[in-house]
């Protein structure tokens, strides 16, 4: 995993984005997928906006998960920074038992099918957050409920992250990554199963809501190469276009494995650090690699979204 932050990052200058530099899309600096404290990031949107503008992001959206609520707030921070920006989400979907994020991005976020949808996927997070403190409780961490709250921005978005910082935090565990791998994960003693979204009604929720769906991180998914190829057909048959192919979840091989996907199955390829704070991350905001060449950026005729 660690190639991927060795990588050269797109070194673009830090400029306002004028349509010219839609004559060759794949040096536009986009970061299509990050989150801020209204989901489980670190960062508020204000933050994440002076941080993308810092490090030369051009194209930047903030996708907190099953969450709109930081939208106008990055928009206008983007603004007062001379970013372009794209209103974004990432859906939790259950597909197949297997928990898949979809990303919305360019969606209309005040009064959409979207905003409407999302209620119903972030109901029942806080019963599961209780469950989990429940079940961690059985093996001897006590009050992890109450612990995880202090972490959380957004009451209605109470996350495994937030569970896992404050598992760090007490010592239990040394990082992130370890709560996840010892206690959070399918087989693991604090994890709950979940029905999040169908992958139809995410999709079409971003659909109506003016957008573009993305599959998110597709190399992190337990699914064999078969079953991506059935998740890939659905979702294109029900009107997805575009899927990650350079994220902070993807080794450098697996950038050239999506990218030779994306263009096999005809899905735009879309580009984001998934960023989540300056201490948890992998990939630092804006900081990857372009796309591999032969692939279209999902950006190619957003040329529009600049005067
Ligand atoms: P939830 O939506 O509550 O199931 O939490 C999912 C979030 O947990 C993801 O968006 C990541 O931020 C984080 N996460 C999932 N797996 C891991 C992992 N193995 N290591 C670190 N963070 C993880
Ligand atoms: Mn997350
Ligand atoms: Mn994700
Ligand atoms: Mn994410």
């Amino acid at each position: 995993m660690n190639e991927a932050i060795a990588s050269t990052p797109l070194e673009v200058a830090t400029q306002t984005l004028q349509r010219s530099a839609w004559a060759d899309p794949h040096r536009i600096n986009a970061d299509l997928h990050c989150h801020s404290v209204v989901s489980d990031g670190t960062l508020t949107p204000e933050e994440l906006a002076a941080r993308a503008a810092a490090n030369g992001v051009q194209l930047w959206s903030l996708t907190d998960h099953d969450e709109v609520g930081g939208l106008a707030r990055a928009k206008a921070a983007a603004q007062a920074h001379g970013l372009v920006f794209i209103p974004g989400v990432e859906v939790s979907v259950t597909w197949a038992g297997e928990t898949l994020h979809i990303v919305g991005l360019n969606v209309e976020f005040e009064g959409s099918a979207l905003e409407h949808g999302l209620t119903s996927v972030r109901d029942g997070r806080t019963e599961r957050a209780r469950e989990m403190s429940r079940l961690l409780a059985k093996v001897g961490i006590e009050g992890a409920y109450e612990g995880a709250l202090k972490y959380v921005g957004n009451p209605a978005l109470i996350s495994r992250t937030h569970f896992a910082r404050h598992l760090v935090e007490t010592g239990v565990c040394t990082e992130v990554r370890e709560v996840f791998e010892r206690f959070l994960t399918p087989g693991k003693p604090g994890y709950v199963p979940h029905e999040w979204a169908t992958l139809s009604d995410a999709v079409r929720w971003i659909l109506e809501s003016n957008g573009q769906a993305v599959i998110a991180h597709p190399g992190r998914y337990r699914l064999s190469p078969l079953q991506m190829d059935v998740l890939i057909e659905q979702f294109i048959g029900l009107g997805g276009t575009g899927i990650e192919v350079v994220t902070g979840s993807h080794t450098v091989d697996e950038y050239k494995y999506f990218a030779a996907k994306s263009v096999r199955c005809g899905l735009k390829a879309s580009r984001g650090s998934d960023f989540h704070g300056p201490t948890e991350s992998r990939v630092n905001l804006g900081e990857l690699p372009p796309l591999p060449d032969g692939c279209v950026p999902i950006w190619d005729n957003w040329a529009h979204l600049v005067s």
